[in-house]
């Protein structure tokens, strides 16, 4: 009989070895008080007992071993793929998980501009190209400081199952810049995008690669970019960005989709696996930007009360619920700080430090600001106050000691790369208009758009049944994106 030695990994270690539980990380602006809850504020502890998985992830690790985030993503997949490697000899045989964990191309370059006062500034531009097995690389631009080669790959290797799971032909790609829109008015941010986009448009195409915004990159700088690539190239080629302006081929509800489709596939957990909905219910919800500001729509149209939201300074409670016309104009009226709020909104108040926001007791979390938000000590707080149900809108906001948590207690846990698949699903659906030339309404693309997440809710319901482990949506969401993708690169041969 075979047997493999099982290795253990605490998520924080350079490289394979054993055990050690290590304490997870105080959070700045986290009050002390809150870490009271016993239990899950201890390092998440992953088994890999599959010896091919325990050589990639050492190859991973040892390859690049500053790249914590990237590790992270790729361990926690892993840990999934442990549970079904045993049925399927070809991956190992074929070398399809070490091919899967490395991109297949990854563009770094350097983007000079000139700032309002006649400076010159450089900054560094990136483009992961992770996977095209499935179709033509697709993802998000992220402009802001803390850009760097590590999350870029965890967002595009995420980005590979994300994809998969909305069905749409569609790889996985990131990129983006560490320059910070933040502060720079818009004829800086207009000559930073043009400089941006002049290399960046050797890389990309409609059948080649379609990047979309993500954090810092919103209308405005989708708007330059396409502007700058029209004008390089010469050519109107609408599919070669999504998130466009409605009059230059964009999609309606794509604006709308992340937070919307977030709301759809929560609201459909709740029901299939609770008997409940967001009817009544109190909801948290992080961030302040285009995922948190559209789940806040949603979930209140859903029959939520939404308490609080938060920036990258502090956060905002108004038991009563929040206005959403005040945090529009606010945001994405004249991109103020969520302070402003409180000093409108009689009744709310404002508090710095946004990992407090958590303290809040919710019926349903949805953090949508950033990754590695919540962790095991903020997760203990959360489960103590009596959530039922977290649903990630931004990608990887919970550390893995914090989904661990969540899981042990019962609370329901939807991973990003299923929960916030709303916007990709709709850039998919913006890609589909433009090759047709055709716009379809509102309320066509909302009805497809709640389709697909329903459906990828199904379908990792299912996965995690059929794996013996109904319930886990992270081990479903990480098999049912994998598979398809796998045994497409098994059909195209070693590429
Ligand atoms: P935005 O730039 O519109 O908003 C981001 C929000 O998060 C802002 O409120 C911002 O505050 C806050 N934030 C950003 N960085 C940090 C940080 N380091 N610490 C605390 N708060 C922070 O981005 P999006 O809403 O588009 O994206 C939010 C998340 O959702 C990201 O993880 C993104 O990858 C993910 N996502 C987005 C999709 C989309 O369609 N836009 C699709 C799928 C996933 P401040 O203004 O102070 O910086």
């Amino acid at each position: 009989m075979c047997f493999f030695p099982v290795f253990l990994y605490s998520i924080d270690r350079k490289i394979p070895g054993p055990l050690t539980r290590q304490n997870s990380q105080k959070m700045e602006g986290f009050p002390a008080s809150a870490g009271a809850a016993k239990g899950p504020d201890k390092g998440a502890v992953f088994m890999l007992k599959n010896e091919y998985l325990q050589r990639v992830y050492s190859q991973t690790v040892t390859r690049d071993p500053d790249q914590k985030e990237f590790h992270q993503a790729v361990l926690e997949f892993l840990e999934s793929l442990d549970q079904i490697i045993g049925q399927h000899p070809e991956y190992e045989k074929k070398g399809i998980v070490e091919t899967f964990v490395e991109p297949e191309r990854v563009i770094t370059f350097r983007v000079p501009w000139v700032d309002d006062k006649g400076n010159i500034r450089v900054n560094r531009g990136y483009r992961v190209q992770f996977n095209s097995a499935i179709g033509p690389y697709k993802g998000g631009l992220r402009f802001h400081p803390t850009v760097n080669l590590s999350i870029l790959k965890f967002l595009g290797f995420e980005q590979i199952l994300k994809n998969s799971l909305t069905t749409l032909p569609m790889g996985g790609a990131k990129g983006g810049s560490d320059f910070d829109p933040k502060g720079k008015s818009d004829e800086e941010v207009m000559r930073f995008c043009q400089s941006f986009m002049t290399e960046l448009q050797r890389h990309i195409g409609q059948f080649v690669d379609v990047p979309a915004g993500d954090i810092g990159v919103g209308a405005r700088e989708i708007g330059y970019l396409f502007g700058q690539y029209r004008r390089v190239r010469g050519t109107y080629a609408a599919g070669v960005l999504t998130g466009k302006g409605l009059s230059f081929g964009g999609s309606l509800v794509r604006t709308e989709a992340t937070g919307y489709g977030l709301c759809y596939l929560t609201q459909e957990m709740l029901s299939k696996m609770k008997h409940d909905s967001f009817q009544g219910k109190t909801v948290v919800i992080s961030g302040s930007g285009n995922v948190a500001i559209f789940a806040c729509q949603k979930a209140t149209e859903l029959g939520g009360t939404v308490v609080a939201l938060s920036d990258s300074n502090g956060y905002i409670h108004d038991p009563k619920g929040i206005d959403l016309d005040v945090v529009k104009d606010i945001k994405l009226g004249h991109r103020g700080r969520i302070k402003e709020y409180a000093d409108r909104v009689p009744g709310s108040t404002y508090t710095e430090g946004f990992r407090g926001i958590w303290t809040i007791p919710c019926d349903i979390a949805l953090p949508c600001a950033t990754q590695n938000e919540i962790d095991g000590e903020i997760a203990g707080v959360i489960v103590k106050n009596g959530c039922l149900a977290v649903a990630e809108g931004a990608n990887m906001p919970c550390r893995p000691e914090a989904i661990q948590a969540f899981q042990r207690a019962g609370v329901l846990f939807a991973p990003a790369k299923a929960a916030n698949a709303g916007g990709v699903a709709t850039s998919g659906l913006e890609m589909s208009q433009n090759s047709m030339r055709y716009a379809w309404t509102f309320e066509e693309v909302d009805r497809r758009l709640k389709d697909i997440m329903t459906n990828i809710f199904h379908n990792i319901y299912t996965a995690a049944e059929e794996c013996g482990k109904p319930g886990d949506l992270v081990l479903g969401a990480n098999i049912a994106g994998f598979m398809k993708v796998a045994n497409t690169m098994l059909s195209q041969g070693l590429i």
